[in-house]
């Protein structure tokens, strides 16, 4: 049932990215802009108002990118369209709908990002049906209170916890922790559920972020890397840690030096599913050491998402305390 603007026109803003690639001589390479891709659904009847707001792979996208999208969705929301879709390579797509939600007030339109996993130049090219069936989303009557989410595939993600999962597929995406909240099925989408928590943080205005590093752990590693980091003081760090969140212990001396530099630590799990623990386990570089010693569980969140997070609290000036953890 379509509910939102019904009159109301659909913005899509074209990031670039697979949707918008095609064969070139070496290889795929950046071909469609916002109309060429709203040009690709229009003989359903769908009619798109393009925005370009870049047109590469998503791995090139900076901070610039994301504060403009945020500000181009906030815009969108206060001009009366009846929702937004953003076209964005599958790299970092999950990044960027997490930051929508951090930054932006959504609840009001739907907030639709997609993508590719196989390009205008292949017979197989998923771009087409996943614009349509992110159009199917937008025009949802559920689709505004679910926040931002991910469309591919025919499935719906939330921001939160749709991750990159599988390099090549065109199922690429899953959301470990609960799966899909709904899916598309002969052009409707249908929204089985929507999150009780909220993600937004704040507005963030300029045209760069903190600057948030991760390091990430693995048997035995050497301190060095994190050390390295640490040697550049970041606004922020964000330790992708073991299980529940740990790290050995010869990480300790570092993230010391971290504390000592004021740097706020976030430390999350390589884990792809699961929540950081916060009063399990007691030996030194685990959890309930780690928070004594000044950093911070991330409790639900990735890292690359962990990261994007302490940027904007960081940003906003919201105490990492009261960020994080994420249940
Ligand atoms: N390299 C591409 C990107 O993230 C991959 C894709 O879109 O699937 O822009």
């Amino acid at each position: 049932m379509a509910i939102h603007g019904e009159n109301a026109s659909i913005r899509l803003v074209a990031m670039g990215g697979t949707i918008a690639f095609a064969s070139g001589q070496d290889g795929a390479e950046p071909a469609f802009d916002g109309s060429a891709l709203a040009r690709t659904v229009a003989t359903d009847g769908i009619e798109l108002e393009p925005v370009d707001l870049a047109r590469m792979s998503s791995i090139g996208l900076r901070d610039h990118h994301l504060l403009a999208l945020a500000r181009l969705v906030e815009d969108t929301i206060e001009d009366g369209s009846a929702g937004v879709i953003v076209t964005h390579g599958t790299d970092t797509l999950e990044e960027t709908a997490y930051f929508l939600a951090l930054t932006c007030q959504w609840g009001r339109i739907p907030i639709v990002l997609t993508g590719a996993m196989r390009h205008n130049g292949d017979a197989a090219s998923d771009g087409p049906s996943n614009l349509r069936a992110a159009v199917a989303v937008v025009r949802s009557s559920e689709a505004a209170r679910v926040g931002p989410v991910v469309v591919m595939a025919d499935e719906i993600h939330t921001a939160r916890f749709v991750t990159k999962y599988h390099a090549a597929r065109i199922a690429a995406f899953r959301s470990p922790a609960n799966g899909p909240i709904g899916h598309v099925l002969e052009g409707e989408a249908t929204i089985w559920y929507r999150p009780a928590y909220t993600d937004h943080l704040a507005r963030i205005d300029g045209e760069r972020l903190p600057r948030v590093e991760i390091v990430t752990t693995s048997l035995a590693a050497s301190p060095d890397a994190l050390q390295a980091v640490i040697d550049t003081v970041p606004d922020g760090l964000v330790i992708e840690g073991f299980g529940g969140g740990h790290v050995g212990p010869e990480f300790l001396d570092a993230l010391a030096s971290a504390r000592h530099r004021g740097i706020p630590t976030i430390v999350t799990s390589r884990c792809a599913d699961g929540t950081t623990l916060r009063r399990t386990y007691a030996v030194p570089g685990t959890e309930i050491d780690l928070q004594q010693r000044g950093a911070v569980m991330a409790g639900a969140l990735s890292a690359i998402k962990a990261r994007l997070r302490l940027a904007v609290a960081i940003a906003a000036g919201v105490p990492v305390g009261a960020a994080f953890p994420v249940q």
